[in-house]
């Protein structure tokens, strides 16, 4: 069922570009697998936000929780080193990737019901209240708990493949093997107090040596937002992850 699944996640991205026509293209996802009942889903309601569900909130008959990575290429990320906001392609990559990890979820949906297991489709984003900005399922902690990567002093989750990319999760009643959680960081700075290339990155006062001001970076989504309205809702940033160590790889491995 595991192989089954990385497999079909696996050749749907590799189809993606061409059967939509889409100006952005990605790597090979990553993929990872929690179980439903890991106690983490508690802890996370109860540190995070009260706001969270847990994966039985949203289905029932939860038993998995598929969590997967879309790095972007090269070209996307280094298109967005410098400069005040985000660069178009970035911009488009956020709004396909989006309509990627929709289109992916509804057939990974589709496929596992073929053979008798109920899902619960995400979306990616925008499932937050914009005020708190807290959302109800947070797509990098559960990535977190899946064993996809660990979590950086730029508040992304870095993988194997860096942090420039999206995650998608979906639930699903089919019972997989969990992954196992890598038990190193991944950051430099977790790691060994190094690095910080992201807070020279973020121009915008938002993360800090000693904070980071998930409002202030939200404005900042923002204001790209109306910079790129032309090709839809980009309100995203990610200046602090592009042209970092922890890019495109695991910078502790
Ligand atoms: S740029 Fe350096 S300090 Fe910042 S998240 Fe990446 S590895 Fe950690
Ligand atoms: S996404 Fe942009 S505004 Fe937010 S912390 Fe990173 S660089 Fe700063």
């Amino acid at each position: 069922m595991k192989e089954r699944i990385i497999g079909l996640i696996n050749e749907f991205v590799k189809e993606y570009k061409s059967e939509k026509d889409t100006f952005t293209d990605w790597e090979s996802p990553l993929v990872a697998f929690a179980d439903a009942h890991d106690p983490l889903f508690l802890k996370l309601k109860e540190a995070v936000s009260k706001t969270h569900k847990l994966p039985t909130e949203f289905l029932r008959k939860a038993e998995t929780v598929i969590s997967y990575f879309l790095p972007f290429q090269e070209e996307t990320v280094m298109s967005n080193v410098g400069g005040k906001y985000c660069s178009k392609e970035w911009a488009i990559a956020y709004i396909e990737t989006n309509r990627l990890i929709m289109d992916l979820n509804n057939f990974l949906a589709q496929e596992l019901s073929k053979i008798g297991f109920e899902s619960r489709v995400l979306p990616p984003t925008h499932n937050f209240n914009t005020e708190k900005l807290i959302s109800d399922w947070s797509h990098k902690h559960v990535a977190f708990i899946a064993g996809l990567g660990r979590l950086g002093f730029h508040r992304m989750l870095i993988t194997e493949k860096g942090c420039c990319g999206r995650l998608g999760s979906l639930i699903t009643s089919a019972k997989i093997e969990p992954t196992k959680r890598p038990n190193k960081e991944f950051c430099l700075y977790m790691h060994n107090g190094s690095c910080m290339e992201c807070v020279k990155k973020c121009t915008f006062g938002a993360l800090k040596e000693d904070l980071y001001d998930r409002h202030k970076c939200y404005r900042v989504c923002l204001l790209n937002a109306d910079f790129h309205s032309e090709v839809g809702f980009a309100d995203v940033c990610g200046k602090c992850a592009c042209g970092v160590p922890c890019s495109f790889t695991n910078p502790v491995k």
